[in-house]
């Protein structure tokens, strides 16, 4: 665990250096703690007791529940310690029933969403996702006080209950049950199941494999690595997921009608959509990293060297967010044309590369050898990937869109050269969120401004062109990898 997430680490490990330096009793001093901030990972105070989460867990969720009063023996609690330290563990036995039944219910909710998918009703299936953070704010601001943490076990649980009710009634409607054809439905299920488990391999291995090279790289680097993949992670959901989601079973819809070139357009506007949004997204988030890590995520134990670190990989797995956002939408199309054979060999010698790569970069570089390896990990998929799916829906990369990606690498590059400028020069009196703002939005224009100008009709953005025509009803089997495909990347 100290090696997997370790911005604290050198300053743990600093503090066994000079023990004198450690002022009293870890367990005393936590004790006199605000529970009212999370940073102190207390989750309550009772009477006699007080409960807090590990910050070194052997488990997630680990917690302590401990006496106020110093004790170094079990046997010299008294009746009424011993008696709330139980009462505290009776209640997270309880409280873990409690998610256990949620996450079933969330089990039965993701299912629904697949059905509402597969009749392409996306929006209420969207808005559904509101639902579980809605009820826990609620409930923890309505019961908190007479109930405490069991409040937000419960809200967790109505929003759950929720999303069931809503979606379910909808679902159970559009299945049309047909014994004979279960088995058949089952077997299939299974054989999509196996090269989506594949290509969903990086969000797992990669990080084993950075961990594996890791005895060569200074404290603090897996955090950061750690760090960088998250961010783009999340970038990349909100931005791409939801119109990846969208999109498949149009996809799907021409494959199975033989409409290929009809897919190629698709697949050509919605990859221009995602380099039109991410590649200015990952220069301008490059340009204004400090400022924006910074405000983020410097406080306590993550000082500024951590910001200097993360900053110095950053750049790298924006660079690769591109590549993962734009496979995101490549890969669809594999399992539209049912090519997922070429897509699991293709990412298990990405796999093999970043592996090598990393280790090889990672002993002349350190950490931002790993992080240039993530990049060409994506890139390098995304090429190959996309002139594999050439060979089955016509030709996908061409000279038109190598000159568009060169106008919109150059436009991007040059608003982050000027923004890194501006930085600079900005007085220093204004404040770190008006800077990031008025740096941000401004970046945003002057991006909107070039693009306007340099590029061509062909090469703006036309929406209506990504939803054309369709007429038939995608295949099952499509969906089904939609909904897989869309339950774990969210992860
Ligand atoms: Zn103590």
């Amino acid at each position: 665990m100290n090696k997997l997430w370790s911005p604290w680490r050198s300053q743990y490990i600093d503090s066994f250096l000079n023990k004198e330096k450690s002022d009293g009793c870890i367990l005393c001093n936590i004790a006199k703690k605000n529970p009212e901030d999370p940073s102190n990972l207390l989750i309550e105070k009772g009477d006699l007791t007080f409960t807090v989460l590990n910050l070194y867990p052997y488990n997630n969720g680990h917690l302590m529940i401990i006496p106020f009063e110093h004790k170094s023996e079990i046997e010299s609690l008294t009746r009424e310690e011993n008696a709330e330290i139980m009462e505290k563990l009776q209640l997270a036995a309880r409280l873990q029933v409690l998610f256990w039944l949620a996450v079933g219910l969330s089990s039965l909710a993701a299912f629904s969403t697949a059905v509402h998918h597969f009749e392409k009703r996306f929006v209420r299936a969207a808005l559904c996702l509101l639902l579980v953070p809605t009820s826990t704010v609620v409930a923890a601001v309505l019961l908190a006080s007479q109930l405490g943490v069991a409040s937000l076990a419960l809200g967790y649980l109505t929003g759950t209950i929720l999303h069931c009710l809503i979606l379910l009634p909808g679902s159970v409607d559009s299945l049309d049950f047909q014994p004979s054809v279960s088995p058949h439905l089952g077997r299939e299920f299974a054989a999509r199941l196996f090269p989506v488990l594949i290509t969903l391999l990086p969000f797992t291995a990669l990080p084993v494999i950075d961990a594996f090279w890791s005895s060569h790289l200074p404290d603090g680097s897996l955090s950061y690595l750690g760090y960088a993949t998250r961010i783009v992670i999340g970038l990349t959901s909100v931005t791409i997921h939801g119109v990846a989601v969208v999109l498949f079973p149009y996809f799907s819809e021409h494959a199975v009608a033989g409409q290929r070139e009809r897919l190629r357009a698709m697949m050509i506007s919605s990859l221009k959509f995602v380099f039109l949004l991410m590649v200015p997204l990952a220069t301008i988030l490059t340009a204004l990293r400090l400022p924006i890590l910074t405000l983020l995520f410097e406080r306590g134990s993550f000082d500024r060297q951590a910001t200097l670190g993360l900053g110095a990989v950053l750049p790298w797995y924006l660079a690769g967010m591109v590549g993962m956002a734009a496979m995101n939408i490549v890969s669809r199309a594999f399992y539209a044309v049912s090519q997922a054979r070429t897509l699991v060999l293709i990412g298990l010698g990405s796999l093999a590369l970043y592996a090598g790569l990393s280790g090889l970069l990672s002993r002349s570089f350190s950490y931002a050898g790993i992080g240039v390896s993530y990049a060409l990990y994506w890139t390098v998929q995304l090429i190959i990937a996309g002139a594999a799916l050439g060979f089955v829906v016509e030709k996908l990369w061409c000279v038109e869109q190598f000159k568009f990606l060169l106008k919109l690498v150059t436009a991007s590059l040059l608003v982050g050269a000027l923004l890194q400028r501006a930085s600079i020069l900005l007085p220093e009196a204004m404040g770190p969120v008006a800077r990031v703002l008025l740096l941000g939005t401004a970046g945003c224009v002057v991006f909107l401004l070039m693009a306007w100008l340099s590029f061509t009709a062909a090469e703006k953005l036309d929406f209506r062109s990504l939803f054309a025509a369709r007429e038939t009803v995608p295949s099952g089997e499509a969906c089904i990898t939609n909904s897989l495909v869309a339950r774990s990347d969210t992860r």
